[in-house]
């Protein structure tokens, strides 16, 4: 199994909007696989499609990262989300620093509702409703976030955004220069 290549932080597809997933073939499956693989590897916590450069609305969940130990494969707890839709939230939010796998070296507190409820599909294309709280809401929000070309950096204070701000804009040009090497023609704004 091929990992997939994460796309980083200046990438203009991490902008873009996705869209729905109509059914679950077995590109799509094979898709699934992939993600894993790659999400496991990195190692994260979630990965959405547009990370890996598909404008398609899914992404992975594994919160339970600690069970991860000699036998990786059995102690999984892989949630998929197709489709997804935060259908509630609470009041209440808390802070938590985050990372992002496509902003590699970057973690900031970000506020967000503490507990949500979800609607989406699974792994067989199945509807069902999930309410979440702790890092699996946090998880679901930001990966959720993804599918609509939000970072979570967007929702970092803008003061403390100005002291990540050298960070991200080194990143966004190296990941310029990467494109513009693999596609002279590529419209880029920089
Ligand atoms: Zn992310």
């Amino acid at each position: 199994m091929s990992k997939l290549k994460i796309i980083r932080y200046g990438h203009p597809l991490l902008r873009e909007k996705s869209f729905d997933v109509r059914k679950l073939d077995s590109r799509m499956r094979e898709l699934i696989r992939a993600m894993a693989e790659t999400m496991y590897a990195a190692p994260g916590v979630g990965l959405a499609a547009p990370q890996v450069g598909v404008l398609e609305r899914l992404f992975l969940a594994d919160v339970d990262y600690d069970r991860r130990d000699e036998n990786p494969e059995d102690t999984r707890n892989l949630h998929v989300f197709i489709n997804p839709v935060i259908i509630e939230e609470s009041e209440e939010d808390e802070p938590y620093s985050e990372g992002c796998l496509s902003i590699p070296g970057v973690e900031a507190e970000v506020y967000r509702p503490s507990r949500i409820v979800i609607a989406a599909r699974d792994e067989n294309f199945e509807p069902f409703e999930a309410e979440a709280d702790g890092l699996l809401a946090r998880v679901i929000q930001h990966e959720t976030d993804h599918l609509h070309g939000i970072l979570f950096v967007d929702k970092v204070p803008l003061l403390k955004r100005s002291v990540l701000g050298g960070q991200l804009n080194r990143m966004k040009r190296e990941v310029l220069e990467e494109l513009k090497d693999l596609d002279p023609a590529y419209p880029i704004e920089a």
